[in-house]
């Protein structure tokens, strides 16, 4: 049985909810567009054109047109039987698939599917199964499958020379053992096409291995029971399993677990949000009262990539920082900011050590939030330049880390059990508002770097997202001023 076209994805799409599959078909209009999908997408499509690079001599199939791509590549072959072919198109039984890499072989091709993941994932294993067994079926001889990921512990070391930037793993073992199950898996997913839309009901599937497009859809006649206003996850730092041994146990709320369940943070936690009335410890104001004038505010943006774009940098596992805010307060009150943002496309990290050395100067605290982040970036640039060490050094030997401050002695109900910083602001100045801001978090801000540097994206879209990430790095540093302030009881206004 023929019916209904597919392809790996949308069997891949079967694999994770027979629903998915149907909804993507019958009912596209529900689909739910979401920006996270778009990059995934065009970090896919980098990764994909660097793995192409490493075999100069290939020979892209680019036909957009199904029948033009099957063409191709059968004439390809045939011309080029000791070429590289990239994106080759095979149908068999109404599947269509492309294969990222054919590499050709004395007496055969290495199949090479290309991601952008650090590891191989389940899904991708199954997704070479559905390939190889098409491409098994359309006589083609495979020597081997293999999946290409990315290496993390890869060193750029610039000038375009990505070798060593995929580590390539054998799968013949696994897809042989999954690959009876393709013609299954076909016939099953056509099956759930050719019938009404499945009755499944949400649940892990919808985010594993992707997040589902139509969970809105999905969740729209759900009744969710009522959750307490101080539902168990505001105990900051239980584990999950006791978590569910007290739920076990009858207490869905925070507010009525005995205290002999909850250590000395989660018993403050309980008893603020019991009273509404807020705590905080003059130790932490006397702790800050002690320090000396001017003081520094700092917060850095960082971002990676899967594909490095600077030298002395590994894919994911470098943080570039490409910003940092720092309000200066010379005398207590007195405060003025300063700001360092690079998204030229150039390597920012020089620049950066420069003009914080220079902002920062050699006095005084440095205040950030979570020390473990601020310090680990100015000791990775320390170490790249050596010249600049010993300065860098000296601000990470000035550092005053906030954050254990206020864990320690700080609790509003309002937190409920969070101590991050977009936690504790709305509590201490709720006049700051990060829900109000273009980018609102540091995920945002790496996705708009990256959407700056984007060669496609327009000279408009560029000054709105640079002024988005001014205005939440500014917010970041203002918000610890104010957080400092609070515990020494100024209360006052910039
Ligand atoms: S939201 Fe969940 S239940 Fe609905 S189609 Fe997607 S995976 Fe299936």
């Amino acid at each position: 049985m023929a019916g209904y076209g597919l392809s790996k994805s949308r069997i891949i799409a079967w694999k994770q909810c027979p629903k998915r599959l149907w909804l993507q078909i019958h009912r596209p209009e529900l689909i739910e567009d979401s920006q996270p999908n778009e990059q995934i997408f065009q970090v896919g499509n980098e990764v994909g054109e660097v793995a192409r690079g490493l075999y100069p001599e290939g020979i892209l199939i680019d036909d957009e047109d199904l029948s033009d791509a099957l063409d191709s590549t059968r004439r390809a072959m045939d011309a080029h039987p000791n070429k590289s072919i990239f994106e080759a198109a095979f149908q068999h039984d109404g599947v269509l698939v492309r294969a990222d890499l054919l590499l050709p072989t004395r007496n055969g091709y290495r199949m090479v599917e290309v991601k952008s993941t650090a590891s191989v994932k389940p899904y991708q294993v199954d997704d070479c199964a559905i390939q190889a067994w098409t491409l098994g079926m359309s006589g083609i001889p495979l020597r081997s499958v293999e999946l290409a990921h990315i290496d993390t512990s890869f060193v750029y070391q610039g000038d375009g020379d990505y070798r060593g930037l995929f580590r390539y793993q054998n799968l013949d073992e696994q897809v042989h053992s999954l690959i009876e199950q393709v013609p299954e898996w076909i016939a099953e997913a056509r099956c759930t096409l050719a019938g009404s839309e499945p009755c499944i009901e949400p649940g892990s599937q919808c985010n594993d291995p992707f997040e589902c497009p139509f969970k809105s859809y999905c969740a729209r006649d759900l009744v969710l029971p009522d959750e307490p206003e101080y539902g168990l996850d505001i105990l900051s730092g239980m584990h999950e399993t006791k978590k569910q041994k007290l739920r076990s146990m009858g207490y869905a709320d925070a507010l009525e677990v005995p205290v002999e369940h909850l250590n000395d943070t989660q018993k403050r936690i309980q008893r603020v949000s019991r009273t509404g009335i807020p705590e905080l410890d003059p130790e932490a104001g006397g702790m800050l009262d002690a320090l000396p004038y001017p003081r520094c505010y700092l917060d850095f943006e960082t971002i990676n990539f899967a594909v490095p774009r600077w030298a002395k940098t590994s894919p994911y596992r470098t943080q570039v920082t490409f910003q940092w805010s720092c309000h200066i307060e010379e005398a207590p009150g007195k405060v003025r900011h300063e700001m360092f943002l690079d998204v030229s496309g150039s390597d920012p990290r020089r620049a950066c050590a420069e003009r914080m050395i220079a902002v920062l100067g050699e006095d005084g605290p440095v205040f950030v939030y979570y020390q473990s982040f601020e310090k680990g970036r100015i000791m990775e640039l320390s170490e790249l330049f050596p010249d600049l060490a010993d300065m860098l050094l000296s601000i990470n030997d000035r550092i005053v880390d906030l954050y254990p401050i206020a864990r320690e002695h700080y609790y509003h109900p309002d937190m409920k059990g969070s101590w991050s910083i977009k936690s504790v602001l709305p509590t201490v100045a709720p006049d700051l508002d990060y829900t109000l801001l273009e980018v609102g978090n540091g995920g945002d801000a790496q996705e708009a770097c990256r959407e700056i540097l984007h060669p496609e994206t327009s000279d408009e879209r560029r000054m709105m997202l640079t002024k988005g990430l001014e205005e939440y790095c500014a917010l970041d540093t203002l918000a610890m001023v104010k957080l400092a302030w609070h515990f020494q009881g100024f209360g006052g206004v910039i």
